[in-house]
């Protein structure tokens, strides 16, 4: 992404407005270089031991999803659609792993039809059922377990572990569910995971969580050897959205983080795989969520944008439910060298006063037909909105890479989209 002479946002080497032509607004824009960069990031920084798996959940537009695996990634699944949608684009089971604490007896039995290389348990009614099912299947099925430790991320945003939670098993409770794991005829436990919290920006918050994991994997495997062959060490690695925020330095807690699992390997003699999750950090800088200008209005004295699309499609910028505190980076994607002279309110189209993406945003002078994009929007936009709210159209979704595109969700379109691979892109 850059800015051409004409002050438009330019998408690979297409200027935005030559986008929005093509598609309509409100779009989701997302950019193939800057996803394959961050992958290649987290690849060359990594311990070569290690093993990426993209969340689904964070964007799982099949097409998305097929760049990433196909970049090297593998695929973390939750659901039968994120399963159906692994299919889909032709994954190895090898390298798929499947968790959730609700998995339904539907689920488990066709992600164990599938294969997965990697099942994760999260409860001891879950590690019965599955030892049953493998049992009338006359499998022995291979699982790993997550744990919530004691320990979580203080950096973190949405702490996950560390406190009563619906995921995964106590850490006081591990020898006992190793036990009784033990005794059962279909199950091998082979693996641990924790993931305990997301939005980390600061690399020695993911170091010391990562040491934490693994010194915790140490000392079960040491008091109480079993067949573990990978340590899932989660990841939760953030993006920037506000202003006092700074990118996380990667490559400085990667230096940390494979000190830690050398020692980690020597301590327990055995160079076991480690498994790294993310989503927002690999897609979300990629997507742009763009609007239209409708109309600009002023209401006791405040100035008021309002736009075709708001928190119907993406609701973090709304402030998730609360009342808006911060802006999430809103641009003029069309007035990017333009002075910020204005301060306005941009509303979307919604019958609700909570519908508003940023609050006295600063920016140039506004009029219809301006384009409001809302960046870093690639992970947790689309699908982590009430997007049936007020039922206007989902919007598209197109991927672009250097001046070619395509739209790989039409608008309107909520199933059936189809995955495309980077060789399918026309040029502009
Ligand atoms: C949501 C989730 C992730 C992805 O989190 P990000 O912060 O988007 O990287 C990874 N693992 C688990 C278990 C999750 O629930």
């Amino acid at each position: 992404m850059n800015i051409g002479e004409n002050g438009h946002l330019f998408m690979g080497s297409i200027d935005i407005a030559d986008i929005v032509q093509r598609t309509g607004t409100p779009v989701y824009i997302y950019d193939v270089a800057t996803i394959e960069r961050k992958i290649k990031q987290i690849q060359t920084s990594m311990h070569d031991k290690t093993e990426l798996f993209y969340s689904l959940k964070a964007n799982p537009n099949p097409s998305i999803v097929k760049l990433i695996y196909d970049a090297g990634a593998n695929l973390e699944i939750c659901s039968l659609l994120e399963l159906e949608i692994a299919m889909q684009i032709k994954a190895s089971p090898k390298r798929v792993l499947y968790l959730g604490p609700g998995k339904t007896k539907e689920e488990i039995r066709a992600v164990l039809e599938f294969g997965v290389e990697y099942f994760i348990i999260e409860s001891f009614q879950e590690l019965e059922l599955i030892n049953e099912m493998a049992n009338r299947l006359k499998r022995k099925v291979k699982a790993g377990i997550r744990f919530n430790l004691n320990s979580s991320a203080k950096g973190s945003k949405l702490i996950m572990g560390g406190k009563p939670r619906q995921f995964g098993i106590d850490e006081e409770q591990a020898e006992t569910l190793i036990n009784t794991a033990e005794k059962m005829k279909n199950i091998m436990i082979n693996g641990i995971h924790v993931y305990n919290g997301t939005r980390i920006l600061q690399s020695d918050v993911l170091v010391d969580n990562t040491k934490y994991i693994l010194e915790f994997a140490q000392k079960l495997y040491n008091k109480h050897p079993f067949n573990l062959q990978y340590v899932d060490i989660g990841g939760g690695m953030g993006i920037p959205y506000f202003k006092n925020e700074k990118e996380l330095d990667f490559e400085q807690a990667a230096v940390s983080i494979n000190q830690s699992i050398e020692e980690f390997h020597q301590k327990i003699c055995k160079p076991i795989k480690i498994l790294l999750e993310s989503g927002r950090f690999i897609v979300g800088e990629s997507g742009v969520y763009t609007t239209k200008v409708l109309y600009t209005k002023e209401s006791k004295g405040v100035k008021f944008a309002i736009t075709d699309g708001g928190t119907n499609h993406h609701m973090a910028a709304g402030g998730m439910g609360n009342a808006l505190k911060k802006n999430f980076p809103l641009k003029t994607l069309n007035k990017m060298n333009k002075p910020l002279t204005e301060q306005y309110n941009i509303a979307g189209p919604l019958c609700t006063p909570n519908d508003v993406i940023a609050k006295r945003l600063e920016t140039p002078a506004l009029e219809p037909g301006d384009l409001i994009g809302i960046m870093n929007a690639g992970a947790y936009g689309l699908t982590a909105s009430p997007v049936l709210f007020l039922s206007h159209f989902i919007p598209a979704e197109v991927l672009v890479k250097e001046n070619k595109l395509k739209i790989i969700r039409e608008k309107g379109q909520l199933t059936g989209v189809s995955a495309c691979s980077l060789n399918e892109l026309l040029e502009v």
